[in-house]
C-alpha cells in the first residue's frame, strides 16, 4: 500500500516535528492533539522551525507554504480514519498509549501500520493492545526531529518484516537514516543515553561539580555537541524520568534507579525548555 496520508497523534515537542518532516516530504498530514490551543502552538512552532530552515538555505519559502497546506489539525481522532500510516507521539504513558492503539486499531483500515515514537515503552505491549501486532512498530525520531538524522526503527516481538521494511523506506523518504533495533527497554539510544543523563544528575546532586562544569567536561572531554544536563532540558525532565522508570522496572537493575534530584525537579515542574526552567533558565529567552 502506498503511503500518502499520515496521521500524527500528539502535537507536542516531538509530534510537531514529525508532522513537519512528513509534510515537507510531500505527505498529507492529519495532526491530532487534545485542544485547539495546543494545535495552534504546534503550527506556530512548525512555521518558526521552517523559517529557520529557509534562513539556512535547506528549504525554499515555497516549500514551507506547500508543506503547511498539507498539515490539517484536528482534536477529533475520527479524522484519522482514512490515513495510510499513524505515528503516535502522545505522553510517555503505557496505559494512555495502549488505549490509543486500541482505538486506532478499530478506527483505521486493517492494513495500516501503527507506529509509536515512544522512547521506552514496549512495542510488543502496544501491539498486544491491537488485533494487528504484526503492523505495530517503533518509529523513534530524535529531538529536534527536523534536524536529527536518526530514526530508530523498533521491531516488536510480533512485528512483521514487511512492516519493518515499509517503515525503513518511509524514513528514507523523509531524508532520515533508519536503524533497526529490537524491542528491549530503552531500545539502543536511550539504553545508553539515559544512564548518562542520570549519572550527570547524581554528580550534580552529590556536588561532584556544578552544572556548567559537568556539561563542559562532557562537551570538551567526550566531544558531545551539548552537555548531558542541557540535553535533559531539551528532552524534558519528565520524559527522562519516565524512560528511566521503565528501564529500572523492566530491566530490574538498580543501575537505572532515577536520581532523587531528577524526581524533585519533575515534582517542582522544572521540566526544562518546555516549562522555561530545568537545569538551566530559559525564561529570559
Ligand atoms: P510532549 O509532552 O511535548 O507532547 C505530548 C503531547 O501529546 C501533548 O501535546 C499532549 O496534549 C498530547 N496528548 C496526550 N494524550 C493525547 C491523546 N490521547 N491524543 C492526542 N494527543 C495527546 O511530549 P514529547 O516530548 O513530544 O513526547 C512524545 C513522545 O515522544 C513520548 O512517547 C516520548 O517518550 C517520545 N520521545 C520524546 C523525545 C524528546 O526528546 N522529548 C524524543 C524521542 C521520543
Amino acid at each position: 500500500m502506498a503511503i500518502r496520508k499520515v496521521g500524527v497523534v500528539g502535537a507536542g515537542t516531538m509530534g510537531n516535528g514529525i508532522a513537519h518532516v512528513f509534510a515537507l516530504a510531500g505527505y498529507d498530514v492529519v495532526l491530532r492533539d487534545l485542544t485547539p490551543e495546543i494545535l495552534d502552538r504546534a503550527l506556530q512552532t512548525i512555521s518558526k522551525n521552517m523559517d529557520r530552515q529557509i534562513k539556512k538555505g535547506v528549504i525554499q519559502e515555497s516549500d514551507k507554504t506547500a508543506a503547511l497546506q498539507r498539515i490539517h489539525t484536528t482534536t477529533n481522532l475520527e479524522d484519522l480514519k482514512d490515513v495510510d500510516l499513524v505515528v503516535e507521539a502522545i505522553i510517555e504513558n503505557e496505559e494512555a498509549k495502549r488505549d490509543l492503539f486500541k482505538t486506532l486499531d478499530q478506527l483505521t483500515r486493517p492494513e495500516v501500520i501503527l507506529a509509536s515514537n515512544t522512547s521506552s515503552i514496549s512495542i510488543t505491549s502496544l501491539g498486544e493492545a491491537t488485533n494487528r501486532p504484526d503492523k505495530v512498530i517503533g518509529m523513534h525520531f530524535m529531538n529536534p526531529v527536523p534536524v536529527m538524522k536518526l530514526v530508530e526503527v523498533v521491531r516488536g516481538t510480533l512485528t512483521a518484516e514487511e512492516t519493518v521494511q515499509t517503515v525503513v523506506e518511509t524514513a528514507k523518504v523523509l531524508g532520515k537514516i533508519p536503524v533497526v533495533v529490537n524491542d528491549y527497554p530503552g531500545f539502543v539510544a536511550n539504553r545508553i543515553l539515559m544512564p548518562m543523563i542520570n549519572e550527570a544528575t547524581y554528580a550534580l546532586m552529590e556536588g561532584v561539580a556544578d552544572r556548567d562544569a559537568i556539561d563542559t567536561v562532557m562537551k570538551l572531554g567526550a566531544n558531545h555537541p551539548m552537555g548531558p544536563l542541557a540535553l535533559a532540558d531539551l528532552v524534558g525532565l519528565d520524559v527522562v524520568l519516565s524512560i528511566l522508570e521503565v528501564m529500572y522496572r523492566d530491566l530490574g537493575d538498580p543501575k537505572y534507579r532515577p536520581c532523587p534530584l531528577l524526581r524533585n525537579m519533575v515534582r517542582a515542574g522544572l521540566l526544562g525548555r518546555k516549562t522555561g526552567r530545568g537545569f538551566y533558565d530559559y525564561t529570559s529567552g
